[in-house]
């Protein structure tokens, strides 16, 4: 199925795709973050990553059940954490919100953030490399497109080491560390 296809909407716990229910957790929200991007950023860590690096910081939250459920209520916190003036925009981490699942939940987040705060501008820190979102990549889904479209910095792996490559702030760790 390619972007576009289908429908993901926000019900009341998870985002829902043709009837199938698509859940994801999240590790933390930091409302106040000047690390991750330009600006102050509100920073939320998703997990679940597959990458498994060497000297990864948050091996923990590799686990896509790690943390607590990502429901409408959070995504609502997010929003409500963006609205102040003096927040450029949202950073995406975690694990990594580039894993298929990942990218698919949060869609309907970036959805209504465009929508309500077109000026906030989003971050996304992943182990995946561009490619790999484009059809026939191997973190690309349904949603990858739009995921990509509403996103303005994609942070990809900068350094490999040995057959692992780390997501944003490599080799030290990732983003999350
Ligand atoms: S460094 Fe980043 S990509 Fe690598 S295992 Fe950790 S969270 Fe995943």
């Amino acid at each position: 199925m390619n972007a576009g296809e289908g429908m993901i909407r926000s019900c009341g716990i998870v985002a829902e795709r043709d009837g199938q229910v698509i859940s994801m957790n999240y590790a933390q929200i930091k409302p106040v973050t000047i690390e991750n991007g330009t600006g102050v950023r509100v920073s939320l860590f998703v997990s679940g990553c597959r990458h498994h690096c060497r000297d990864c910081f948050n091996p923990e939250t590799w686990d896509f059940g790690y943390g607590k459920p990502f429901t409408a209520e959070t995504e609502e916190e997010v929003l409500r954490a963006l609205s102040p003036s003096y927040i450029a925009g949202l950073t995406l981490l975690g694990g990594d919100p580039g894993e298929p699942e990942n990218q698919e939940a949060l869609l309907p987040l970036l959805r209504k953030l465009r929508a309500r705060l077109p000026e906030k501008t989003v971050w996304i820190y992943s182990g995946y490399l561009h490619e790999d979102f484009l059809p026939g990549g191997r973190a690309h889904c349904a949603a990858s497109e739009e995921f990509l479209a509403l996103s303005d910095a994609f942070q990809t792996p900068t350094v490999t080491h040995g057959e692992s490559s780390y997501c944003g702030n490599a080799p030290s760790g990732c983003a999350s560390g």
